[in-house]
């Protein structure tokens, strides 16, 4: 599980684990943290908002 988000471990993912960001809408970015919303769902953030709150994601 080491290093699972660099190099060969991006490769696997679908485009490379970027995408748009849900919390600051960045797009291109690697979407490679994983957090939950207040649903309890798994939503893929940035590094920037790794530690982003659930109420983030329904701004
Ligand atoms: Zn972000």
């Amino acid at each position: 599980m080491a290093k699972n988000r660099r190099g060969k471990g991006l490769v696997k993912v679908p485009n490379h684990g970027r995408g748009v960001c849900p919390v600051c809408n960045r797009t291109g970015i690697k979407l490679v943290w994983e957090i939950k919303d207040k649903d309890g769902e798994v939503v893929k953030v940035c590094k920037n908002c790794r530690n982003a709150t659930p109420e983030k994601l329904e701004a």
